[in-house]
Parts: structure tokens; C-alpha cells; sequence
């Protein structure tokens, strides 16, 4: 099967496959930028079906490398296609797919940790928030090392509302490393519940769509590959600064298998901790004996809320660090070492 009957209309004319591509331009995998390619067009198509319609929209592709998701995209019928390929290698074969689709390829030289889609397309196509989401789409199997921070990066875009999401509820659709797509997707007491659960959850729909075998990829990389697809939510689940969520978030799972006031306790200086610890947990009625992984997102909601009343009475406590406290304390105590042993008394 070339591609399902559901793609669009416009089909690119009968070109070198990816292998020849990759032999004609000599695009050896670099092991050390992590580049597993997916040379399968029927797997290609299924993650751009699984992307939802894409007639007549305008998607953002991110590390296209020899352009077989890139092929998949303009075969369904999309009004304009935006790569961002960091490798300049795969420039000249991604310059071969524009010639064979004229007009609807623009392939940019650059890297998507800073490159700037929101000023890529054209601002008629911005929708309200609450409306569905706009005919834009961002879709990329990117290096595991790349797209785990890209996605914290864009999730702080969606709580905020800009960056690619200046264009309303963007969808993406993105590959990570199976076990990272199982803890983006995982539910209140699974085992794979963690800091990136709560992260994505709170503010997008989330769905591992599918699972590719690592053996799918050239060359072949260790594990398998969760394509992870992300709707950002209307109403976040957590109305609170991402910053904040994040701080609670991670200091609940910084102990994953202790109980949950353990990791909380350390958002309060030492003198203050225990009287803290207990109001906020009493405050946000969350079992202090609960593990990391028990916690729901609505557990998460009232801390957070709690903890930023607590913020607010006192300006100093979203800036204290205890790792910052260990520190001062550690040097402290070697300052007064010093001084006894220099006779100071
Ligand atoms: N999408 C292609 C596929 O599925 O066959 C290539 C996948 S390969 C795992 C990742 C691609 O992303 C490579 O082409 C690599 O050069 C590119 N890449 C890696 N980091 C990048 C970055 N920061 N910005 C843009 N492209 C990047």
C-alpha cells in the first residue's frame, strides 16, 4: 500500500526511493547526532494519518533528515510545508522533494530549539483558543535527546500561548523513545507515572497512537519508538504559572518511591518544614502517605493552588532552593572548621 485512500489529492511524482536518496547523496546515519531513519513509507504515512486531516493545512516539520515523514506530508494534500533540518547534508535531497512539489516545500537550515515558527505562517490562520484547533500542525521524529527537551520547552509555550501556539491549539505529533511516550501517556498509579506525566496532562490531550519497532529504523536503534500525539486543553487542568507546576511537580518526584510529603517538604526552609509540609497537605487535602505515582492531577491542582497562596504571603519562598540551603549550610560549617582550627573562638 503506497498511502491510504484517505490522503489527499495531490500526489509527488514517482521519485528515488529514501535508500536511493540516502546512497545518491551519501547521507550516512551519524551515530553521535543520534539519526535512525525511517525509510517505510507505509509507517511514514501511518504517523501523518495519525496527525489527523492535514488538507489544505500548513505543517511545520521538524528534522525531516532524508524527508520520509517530509514525502508522507506532501502526499496529503497540505497547502504549504515548513522543514527545519539542522544536518545541511539533507539539504540538497529535501531541495528534490520541492522541485517534484512546487510551491508547497520551504526547507529552512536551522535548528528547532530556537527557530521561530510563529513568525512562519501566515497570521490569517490564527484561531481563538477555545475554538478547534487551527489548520496548523507540527509533526517530527527528532533524536530522543532533542525531543524531550523540545517538548517541556513547547508545553511552557502552550501554557503561555505563544511560540507555535500563537496560532491557537497547534497539535503535534512527535516521536520519543517508547518508554518516554509510556510516562508522557502514563495514568495516576501506573508505574511509568512521572515528572513528564504531569506536565503534559495538565495542559494537552495526550495519546501514545502507536508503538514503531526499533528494527523499523536504518540503522537500528537500541528501542522502540512511541509516536505521541498532543491537543492542548481548552482549560488547563492546573490554572497556575508553569514555572510554578513545574516546581511543585518536580519536587513530589524528586523521592518517586517515598511518600509524597517527603519531596514536598524539601519547597519549605529547613526551620519552617515540618509545620509547612503539614498545612500545605491539610490545606490541599492530599494524603501525605500517598507515593509520587498516587497522585492525580487534581491532587497536583490544590497543591498548586495551596502552595501559591503560600507564595504569595511570603515572598521569599518560590525563590528558596533547599539544594541551595545544603550548600550555604555545608559552607557554614566548613567556615566555622576553619576558624576553630585557626584558634578564632
Ligand atoms: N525525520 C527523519 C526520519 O524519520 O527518517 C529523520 C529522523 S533522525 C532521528 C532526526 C533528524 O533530525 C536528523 O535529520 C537530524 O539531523 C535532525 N535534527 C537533530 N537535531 C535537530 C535540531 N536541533 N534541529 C533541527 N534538526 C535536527
Amino acid at each position: 500500500m503506497a498511502a491510504s485512500g484517505k490522503l489527499g489529492a495531490f500526489r509527488l511524482p514517482p521519485l528515488p526511493t529514501i535508500r536511493e536518496i540516502i546512497k545518491l547523496f551519501r547521507l550516512r546515519a551519524m551515530k553521535q547526532l543520534s539519526q535512525n531513519f525511517l525509510l517505510d513509507l507505509r509507517l511514514t504515512d501511518k504517523i501523518v494519518r495519525k496527525a489527523g486531516s492535514l488538507t489544505g493545512a500548513y505543517v511545520y516539520e521538524v528534522g525531516p533528515g532524508p524527508g520520509g515523514i517530509t514525502r508522507s506530508i506532501l502526499n496529503a494534500d497540505v497547502a504549504q510545508l515548513l522543514v527545519v533540518e539542522k544536518d545541511t547534508r539533507f539539504i540538497p535531497g529535501l531541495q528534490m522533494l520541492s522541485d517534484a512539489a512546487p510551491g508547497k516545500l520551504r526547507i529552512v537550515h536551522g535548528d528547532v530549539l530556537t527557530y521561530k515558527v510563529e513568525k512562519a505562517f501566515p497570521e490569517s490562520l490564527r484561531r481563538h483558543w477555545q475554538d478547534d484547533p487551527p489548520n496548523v500542525h507540527i509533526i517530527g521524529n527528532l533524536p530522543f535527546s532533542v525531543s524531550t527537551p523540545l517538548i517541556i520547552k513547547w508545553l511552557e509555550h502552550v501554557s503561555c500561548r505563544d511560540g507555535p501556539f500563537v496560532y491557537g491549539r497547534t497539535p503535534m505529533t512527535l516521536t520519543f523513545q517508547k518508554e518516554v511516550a509510556e510516562r508522557l501517556t502514563a495514568t495516576t498509579g501506573s508505574k511509568q507515572r512521572s515528572r513528564l506525566s504531569i506536565m503534559a496532562q495538565y495542559l494537552c490531550d495526550v495519546e501514545h497512537v502507536f508503538t514503531i519497532p526499533g528494527r523499523a529504523f536504518v540503522p537500528k536503534p537500541e528501542v522502540d519508538v512511541g509516536v505521541v500525539r498532543f491537543i492542548p486543553l481548552v482549560q488547563p487542568k492546573i490554572e497556575q504559572p508553569f514555572q510554578l507546576v513545574e516546581k511543585v511537580v518536580q519536587h513530589v518526584f524528586q523521592f518517586r518511591r517515598k511518600y509524597c510529603h517527603r519531596g514536598l517538604g524539601m519547597l519549605f526552609p529547613e526551620a519552617q518544614r515540618l509545620e509547612s509540609t503539614g498545612r500545605l497537605l491539610c490545606l490541599a487535602d492530599v494524603d501525605p502517605t500517598l507515593r509520587p505515582r498516587q497522585l492525580s492531577i487534581a491532587h497536583f491542582r490544590s497543591l498548586c493552588e495551596v502552595y501559591r497562596r503560600m507564595c504569595d504571603s511570603d515572598p521569599q519562598l518560590f525563590a528558596y532552593s533547599f539544594r541551595e540551603e545544603l550548600k550555604q549550610n555545608k559552607q557554614k560549617r566548613r567556615r566555622e572548621g576553619d576558624d576553630s582550627e585557626s584558634g578564632v573562638p
